[in-house]
């Protein structure tokens, strides 16, 4: 029997969960509304090899927030650029840091990777003390920190005073995975900083926000220096045509995305109050999903019964769920099976 590497041997894999629902509030995904308008395949030379610096797409990415294209690296998923990050700075034995809960994919690629994966608990309320963070990155000597904001699956956000205090505490390389900021206050991003920084990595999808998670499409900020080193373990031709020619619409239609995430917010406010107003405990989201805890325990299975998927964590007895927020029509039917299962 040929054996995979030990790192890999205790691996869990990631498995999405493949219940088909009528209703799949599971995986904060959008809405349909960028549809792609008079793309044509025919236009496309598919024949030849993507773009592989990707440029069209790094100059729209690079207008629309005001940095330079050099200050980009595209992704197949802003996944594929986290482990990117991994693969060009991590060591084998090197230690990388995150928050608990957070993305599972953080400790995946880290242990594929044959670092040293390490957590610092959340706060009972969910929220991060990056004071313990700064300890505990000090004294693992970590080479890499990832932080999640707003975080996945808590809808937790970093306040940006609180992220440049932690930046100017730590020597590490520090990710801050930002898949749901078009949700949260505007003004808390990142981005903007990474000239100011230079150990500071900001990742972005098309998954979220723009509704284009079947593109696979993500995207880093990051300066030169650190853009130029991920881009000697990127792999030739990462992006392929068809993705990167959709990226470029989308980038064009941000109104259309304002619109969207503005919509999202407020729907995400209606369900805070209902879920309250059924007396269960939820927590401050500023993503398109919101974390809640309650006695319920098989409440997974019997929102199943009734063709509803949502995300349950923390095992067979967990009392903590994921809903992402859908259409009106969608968070009505799953407000209404909440209350007929509570009730
Ligand atoms: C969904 C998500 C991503 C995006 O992954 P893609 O590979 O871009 O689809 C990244 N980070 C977090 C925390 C997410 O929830």
């Amino acid at each position: 029997m040929i054996a995979p590497k030990p790192s890999v041997s205790t691996l869990k894999p990631y498995v999405p969960d493949e219940h088909q629902c009528a209703i799949k509030l599971d995986a904060n995904e959008a809405k349909p509304f960028l549809f792609p308008q008079g793309l044509q395949f025919a236009d496309m030379p598919l024949h030849r090899y993507p773009d592989p610096g990707t440029d069209a797409l790094k100059k729209s990415i690079a207008a629309q927030y005001g940095v330079n294209p050099g200050n980009i690296m595209t992704g197949n998923g802003s996944s594929a650029l986290i482990e990117l990050v991994i693969k060009t700075f991590v060591a084998p034995g090197e230690v990388v840091i995150s928050f608990k809960p957070s993305f599972a994919m953080f400790g995946i690629y880290s242990r594929i990777h044959g670092a040293d994966f390490s957590e610092v608990d959340s706060e009972a309320d969910f929220s991060f003390d990056l004071d313990k963070m700064i300890t505990a990155v000090r004294s693992k000597r970590a080479k890499l920190v990832i932080l999640c904001s707003p975080n996945n699956p808590t809808g937790y956000l970093i306040p940006k005073a609180e992220l440049v205090r932690f930046l100017q505490s730590v020597d590490a390389l520090v990710l801050v995975d930002e898949a749901y900021m078009e949700f949260a206050d505007q003004g808390e991003t990142l981005v903007h900083e990474i000239g100011t920084y230079t150990n500071l990595i900001v990742t972005r999808t098309f998954s979220k926000a723009f509704g284009l998670a079947g593109i696979r499409l993500g995207y880093l900020f990051a300066n030169p220096s650190l853009v130029g080193m991920l881009g000697r373990v990127q792999e030739p031709y990462h992006l392929n045509t068809i993705t990167q020619v959709i990226g470029c619409m989308a980038m064009s239609r941000m109104a259309e995305v304002k619109t969207y995430t503005a919509s999202v917010r407020r729907l995400r406010q209606e369900v805070m109050v209902r879920l309250r107003d059924l007396g269960i405990k939820t927590y401050p989201s500023s993503g398109n999903f919101i974390w809640f805890e309650t006695e319920q325990k098989d409440l997974y299975q019997k929102l199943i019964a009734k063709d509803i998927l949502i995300r349950a964590f923390g095992g067979q007895d967990t009392c903590y769920f994921r809903v992402t927020i859908g259409d009106e029509q969608e968070n009505n039917a799953f407000i209404n099976a909440l209350k007929e299962i509570l009730s």
